[in-house]
């Protein structure tokens, strides 16, 4: 068949850019098969898509033979095929600083492998580059394939990537029985390059050291022991002058639910999987959410155990961000000052007296974060440098200085006053209408993807996403995308199961099918969202509908 195709590229060479059609179909090259998925319509389209899939690549079961190797030794092999195919037409999505599983790229049982790739096919105008594509698919493809064999690769360099994994993973494990929500390593480097780059700051970077009060140490399986800064269940106020590595810190934590490559600096720093980044998000659409332990008594009446609005306030879409990532099943919010609505977080005693009773709706965070704790399990960790309001309720406080952390918690109890909590009560759960989660649309033709990393359009919706602070890969946002769908396709969403039950049931489907169960119709590049995400964007449908409430 290579023999084959190579001929009927050059035969091509010079006819309309339309022929390339042809070529669909599985092209046998002995020891692997090409299979050209879709072909783009002009040179100007997005790249048509191919599949190589190789029986054999002699990767031993060792690396592959449990999930977590499995995913790091694909994750590790589609960086290499990126570097290999450098310099060509042929591209594959192989991600940044985290490893998570991607559609690119699928190690199969037996110790082979299934790509996924975009290609560029060639053309001079609208006329085939016969030439070029030939040199493409029959020369660099084989080439690539060669370069992936095991007997090709760094196996020091895998197998040290893998163990890396394997370690975030057992670290991030061993969280719970430790009674800690995040674990920070000595040693890890924070601070990025830029804003723009997720890459770890070059120079004049401060490792991290624990305080001594807050050091833990863990035994992992191929690092050893390792020791660094435990967050303990419970609430955590992070606090210290402007610039001195507060909202660095937070955002470590963030990512934290994902692991990281070698030299990413943050391969030991862990958090809990179900954490959830809280923010404002003024203008957000919020539907039937019930935010009443933070809001009651809204002047237009509006009942706020079942409150719907197109357009929310700061406070508002906060106190609905915290109600639906409880909602959906985390247990661990991270909140930082530099985006939360004020007047949700904290009310001074004079304000108390000039705004009081019927006339203020907000019920602060403050006064509810205590009760999420005892009562519902919900630990928060929060980034707090302007107001010493909750010493009252901090059961540690970690002091930044100069990107150092201190343990203070002694010295703010002694500032802390007496406070009255106000009482929690677990937000009603919600049945969505399937209906109401179309993603074919009329316009839409069931369209999922993304504009930059601004919108995921789902169908004929445009669903915002710039405030879910979470995606930690572009690709996350084409799969939520697919995960919307899949959650009515795979009938997850019945409207009869909450939307709990229903993410339940698909985190079960993707843990046994893996993330192509997302999209074995679909062309493009995808990976893994977590069902928080996937929750966040359904939350952010401007046509989703609940049916009711539990
Ligand atoms: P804060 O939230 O306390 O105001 P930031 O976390 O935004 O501070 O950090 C301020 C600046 O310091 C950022 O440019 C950040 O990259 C840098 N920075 C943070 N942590 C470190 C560190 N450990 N070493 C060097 N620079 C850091
Ligand atoms: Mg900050």
């Amino acid at each position: 068949d290579d023999a084959r195709l190579s001929q009927e590229l050059l035969r091509m060479d010079g006819e309309s850019y339309g022929r390339y059609k042809s070529l669909r179909g599985d092209w046998d090259f002995g020891d692997f098969t090409l299979t050209v998925e879709r072909v783009q319509a002009d040179p100007f389209a997005p790249p048509s898509r191919v599949r190589i899939t190789v029986a054999d690549l002699g990767v031993p079961e060792s690396a592959w033979g449990d999930p977590v190797r499995r995913r790091a030794t694909a994750d590790h092999l589609c960086r290499r095929a990126r570097r290999l195919l450098r310099g060509s037409l042929l591209r594959i999505d192989a991600g940044g600083q985290e490893v998570i599983e991607r559609s690119s790229c699928r190690i199969t049982e037996g110790g082979g492998i299934e790509l996924r790739l975009g290609v560029d096919l060639p053309g001079r105008g609208r006329r085939i580059d016969g030439r070029t594509a030939e040199r493409e698919l029959c020369e660099t493809v084989p080439r690539l394939v060669d370069g992936l064999d095991w007997d090709a690769v760094d196996r020091k360099e895998a197998v040290a990537f893998a163990d890396g994994v394997a370690d975030t993973v057992a670290l991030r494990a061993a969280l719970e029985d430790l009674g800690l929500v995040a674990f920070v390593a000595d040693g890890a480097i924070l601070p990025r390059r830029s804003g723009v780059s997720d890459e770890p700051l070059a120079e004049g970077a401060v490792p991290f050291s624990s305080p001594e009060s807050l050091r833990v140490s863990v035994d992992l399986p191929h690092r050893g022991t390792v020791t660094g800064m435990g967050i303990p269940e419970g609430i955590t106020l992070v606090v210290g002058g402007g610039f001195h590595g507060k909202s660095t810190l937070l955002h470590a934590l963030e990512r934290g639910v994902y692991d990281h490559v070698p030299g990413d600096g943050r391969e030991l720093v862990v958090t809990r999987a179900d954490a959830v980044k809280i923010r404002a998000e003024e203008g957000r659409r919020v539907e039937r959410v019930d935010v009443s332990p933070f809001v009651r008594n809204l002047p237009t009446g509006a009942d706020t155990a079942d409150f719907r609005t197109e357009n929310a306030s700061g406070s508002t879409s906060q106190a609905a961000n915290i109600c639906e990532a409880v909602e959906a099943g985390s247990r661990t919010l991270l909140v930082d000052e530099d985006s939360t609505a004020t007047n949700l977080m904290i009310r001074d005693e004079r304000m108390q007296a000039l705004v009081h009773g019927e006339r203020e709706p907000l019920v602060p965070f403050v006064d509810l974060v205590r009760p999420l704790y005892r009562e519902h399990g919900v630990s928060t960790v929060l980034v707090m440098g302007g107001s010493g309001d909750y010493f009252d309720v901090a059961d540690h406080v970690v002091m930044m200085d100069s990107y150092r952390p201190y343990d203070v918690t002694g010295r703010a109890r002694t500032l802390a006053r007496e406070r009255t909590d106000a009482a929690f009560s677990p937000p009603r759960a919600r049945i969505v209408d399937p209906a109401s989660v179309d993603g074919t649309g009329n316009r839409g033709r069931g369209r999922v993807k993304r504009r930059d990393t601004d919108v995921l359009v789902f169908g004929d919706s445009d669903i915002d996403v710039r405030s879910v602070e979470q995606f930690a890969d572009p690709g996350q946002i084409v799969g939520a995308g697919l995960a919307l769908r899949e959650l009515v396709r795979g009938g997850h969403l019945d409207g009869s199961r909450t939307l709990a039950e229903a993410l339940d049931r698909l985190d079960r489907a993707l843990a046994e099918k893996g993330v192509l169960l997302l999209g074995t119709d679909f062309a493009g590049d995808y990976v893994l969202p977590r069902r928080h995400e996937v929750a966040a964007v359904l939350n952010r449908l401007r046509t989703l509908a609940v049916a009711g409430q539990r």
